[in-house]
This record gives C-alpha cells, structure tokens and sequence, in this order.
C-alpha cells in the first residue's frame, strides 16, 4: 500500500474522531476514560501490546515472563464498538489539514492526542549506544535476559580467567530506580540461582557494579532513600560507584571519567531518558528532553486539536518549572483530567487546570527490600516493600496477571528460584513477496464452469 493513501477499514462514523498516539500509561488510561462520552477512538501504536515498565528489569533477571506484564490492546478493546486499533508507527502531523501519517499510512482526526512517551537517551553518545543494552521495552529486557544467560554459557567455554570475569561482570550505567532495582535482582541472581545453575563457575569473581555520575542513588528520592539503598546494594555485594561517569565502552572494556577499566561484555544503560519526537511541528514547541511544551490543558503550545499527555508532554508550572515527573502517576493523572476536559471544551465549558497529586515514589532492592518515599511518611526495609510489592499489583492491568505475579513473587520468595531462564531467540518475520494474485485467468474459467 503507497504511504500516502488513508488507512482503510476504518467504519464511517458521525462522532468526532479522537485519533490517540501511543497505548502507554496516558494513551490507555485516556481511552477507557473517553470510551462512552460519544467520540469514534483510533488508537495507533507501534505494538500491539500495552506494557507495564516498572515490572520490566523482573523479565529482564527471569523473574517474570513477558505476558506477565503485556496485554494486547486488541483483548483490552475487543468489545468496545468505537475503539479502533492499527499496529503504525506515527511519523508526521499536519495541521493545516488535521492530519497524521504514519508507516501504515494517513488518518484524519478531530482531536490529536500525543503519548508516544520516552526512549532511552545515549547524549550523542553513539559508540555506548551501539555497544550497551537499554531497557525500555519488553524486547529490551529479554535480550537482557538472553545475553546475561548467552554469556554464562560462553564463561563455561573459557579457560583464561580474565576472559571468564569479562562474560560474567555486569555493569549498569545510572543510580536511579531502574538501574537500582535491576542490580538488586542481579544480586539475588548472584546468590540464589548462578551457583545453583553453573556450579563449575566461581561465582566470586562475578562482579554486578553500578556507576552513578551523581553523587548519590535515586537521585529523585530523599536522601534518607538513597542512603538505605546504597546500603542494601552493598549489603548484596554490589559495588556502587558514585560521581563516576562511564566515559567509553568498545563491547569489552568500560573507561571510566577516573581513567580506571573495567573488563565486562555485559553493560546495561540506564542512565536517561528523551521524549519521542514528531515531525511536522513547529521546533519552538519542543522543550527540555525533547519534550513538547504544552499549557495548563496537555494542549501543546500553539494547537487548539493537538494534547500531549505523559513522558512526552512539558507542562512549566511554578511547582514544576522543570516539567512534571516522567512516572506513571503523572502520565494517568494528565489522561485522566484530559478525558474530561475533551468533553468540556467540546461543550464549550472552561476546561480544569492541570494539577499534580504527587502520591510519592519507590524503589525495590532485592527479593524483600525497599525504599519509600510518601507524602507523610518515609518508609524503608521490609515494610516498604510489602508496600511495593501491593502497589504494583494493584497498578498492573487484567486480574489473571495480578494472580500470575502474585504466585511468582510467593513462589520465588519462598523457593528462591524462578523458572524463566529459558535462551529463546527469536527467529525473523519470514519475508514478504511481492504481491501477485493467486487465482490465474486459467482457473477463475475452470471455478466458473
Ligand atoms: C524500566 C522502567 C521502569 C520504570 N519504573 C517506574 C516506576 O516504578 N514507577 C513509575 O511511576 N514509573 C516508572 N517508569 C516510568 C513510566 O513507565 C513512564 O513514566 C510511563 O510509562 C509514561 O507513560 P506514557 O504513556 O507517557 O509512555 P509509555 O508508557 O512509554 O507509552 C508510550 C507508547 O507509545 C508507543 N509509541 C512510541 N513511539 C511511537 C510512535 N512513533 N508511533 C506509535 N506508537 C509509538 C509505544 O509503543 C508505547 O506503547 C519506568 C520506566 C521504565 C523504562
């Protein structure tokens, strides 16, 4: 199909279309909030799978399986009349004609809702890029997954030790939650399940290191959370290097800004994130992060149809100069008063200003450790993870996945061994031919006779 036609099969409709870009966090919570208040809904999204990201580094240490925390949008909807989903990339928007193209080709809509959310950011640093593993996705976690147990496998085949703790070091790049809570689960990896697994290994050589350029962990939380968590990160055998940043890495060896190497095969970049751009906008609308500057309402700066909500969205408040949070509340509680606030301009009635609820954040450390940080009470330890651990299952999406985590989490709390470490490698889409009919005029004659 040329990318300049319409998407096709898409049903005639009288309702205003709300085309939403993007089933993330904002997206999805957007749509089930407008799903009955009279729209035609198209969601586009790249996947046709909605994740659940702060689960993302338990795929990636065998943890969870990857259905455990995706659903397919197609299940979420399939019973709702006015939602309509394609797989597209979004690529372009026109304005002047309210208009999107995507790599499926062009939609019309009444009502732009941008919530393509953030991807990992290298800082134009190429040679990482080309050479690190990132995790932002489920794809990104189970090739974490694949290598770690590729280059364990690998270390068995060695004889030269050096050559062994390069396959079996970890490095990971960022001393936030992610970079946190992975090393956590590697520690518990460490201790728990490797010797267990490759008992010809020495497991002491393994080092699971942790370089942070700030000069404290979670660095978004108080310092009494950063502080438990360097504790526990120790208590686990992690090493933590604080004001370090890693200056270059070739696949082998990390170059660190105090000119020291480190041997590893095995590095995990975790150390920023940058919104997902659009072209066809003007540049002025594009902010810190890459993110795209929008008022009081998600309308982004300049567009009565277009909204950005969510991690790709800047909303400068007195509170927030900076911009919001790029955490899962922030995005749900943007959707959520866009849902309403859609209505209320339609209606011609003022639409609510955007504010913040700040219900606070965490980190978890291993298999029965956390950091709290609530709006009364700053909680760590035991108790902060039970906490952790409630939260998330409530957040998660489909009752049958909160149970599937729930008999994880008991199983591999009590048993110390989860059951995931499969090397399943992907093979490619078998390739598309070029299109020709498959009746020739020959048989269309004989099926007629
Ligand atoms: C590893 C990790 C752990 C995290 N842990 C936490 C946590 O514990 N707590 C917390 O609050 N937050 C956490 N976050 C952040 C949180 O996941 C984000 O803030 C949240 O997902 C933002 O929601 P969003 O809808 O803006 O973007 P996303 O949820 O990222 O959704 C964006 C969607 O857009 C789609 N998309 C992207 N580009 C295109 C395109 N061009 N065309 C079509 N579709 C596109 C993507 O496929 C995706 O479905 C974590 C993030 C990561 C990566």
């Amino acid at each position: 199909m040329s990318k300049i036609e319409f998407i096709p099969n898409l049903p005639e409709s009288d309702k205003k279309r709300v085309v939403v870009a993007g089933g993330g966090f904002a997206g999805f919570k957007l749509i089930r909030k407008l799903i009955g208040r009279g729209y035609e809904i198209v969601l586009l999204d790249k996947n046709n799978f909605h994740q659940f990201q702060p689960l993302l580094y338990q795929v990636a240490t065998a943890g969870l399986e990857p259905s455990s925390i995706s659903f397919p949008v197609r299940k979420v909807f399939q019973k709702i009349k006015d939602v309509h989903f394609r797989i597209a990339e979004i690529q372009e928007v026109i304005p002047s004609q309210n208009e999107v193209v995507t790599d499926i080709g062009r939609l019309k809509y009444d009502y732009l809702i941008l919530s393509i959310g953030a991807n990992t950011n290298y800082f134009g640093q190429n040679e990482i890029e080309e050479n690190t593993l990132s995790m932002k996705t489920a794809s990104d976690a189970i090739l974490i997954r694949n290598t770690i147990l590729e280059h364990f496998e690998k270390a068995l085949l060695e004889t030269q030790p050096e050559k062994i703790e390069q396959y079996l070091n970890i490095g990971i790049v960022g001393g936030g939650p992610t970079g946190v809570e992975l090393a956590g689960a590697l520690a518990e990896m460490k201790k728990y399940i490797f010797p267990k697994d490759y008992p010809e290994l020495d497991l002491s050589k393994m080092r699971i290191i942790i370089y942070e350029a700030a000069s404290r962990l979670l660095a978004s939380m108080s310092e009494e959370a950063s502080a438990w968590a360097l504790k526990y990160l120790k208590k686990l055998h992690v090493e933590v290097n604080l004001n370090t940043r890693v200056e270059h890495y070739d696949g082998n060896c990390i170059r660190l800004s105090d000119r020291s190497i480190v041997s590893s095969k095995t590095v995990i970049w975790s150390a920023g994130i940058k919104a997902n751009g659009i072209q066809g906008l003007p540049a002025e609308i594009t902010g810190r992060g890459n993110r795209m500057l929008v008022d009081r309402y998600n309308r982004v700066n300049g567009f009565a149809n277009i909204f950005a909500i969510g991690d790709n969205s800047l909303m400068v408040t007195e509170k927030y100069p900076n911009g919001h949070p790029q955490v899962a509340q922030a995005a749900i509680q943007q959707a959520n008063l866009l849902s309403k606030n859609l209505v209320k301009l339609d209606n011609g009635i003022q639409p609510k200003e955007f504010e913040y609820n700040d219900k606070g954040s965490m980190a978890t450390i291993g298999r029965n450790l956390a950091v709290a940080d609530l709006p009364f009470v700053k909680l760590h330890g035991f108790i902060a993870w039970i906490l952790w651990s409630f939260v998330h299952l409530f957040l998660i999406m489909g009752v049958k996945n909160r149970l599937l985590i729930f008999l994880n989490w008991t199983w591999n709390y009590f048993t110390y061994d989860q059951s995931l470490r499969l090397l399943i490698k992907p093979k490619p889409f078998l390739k598309e031919k070029n299109e020709v009919s498959c009746i020739t005029p020959n048989e269309l004659i004989i099926n007629n006779n």
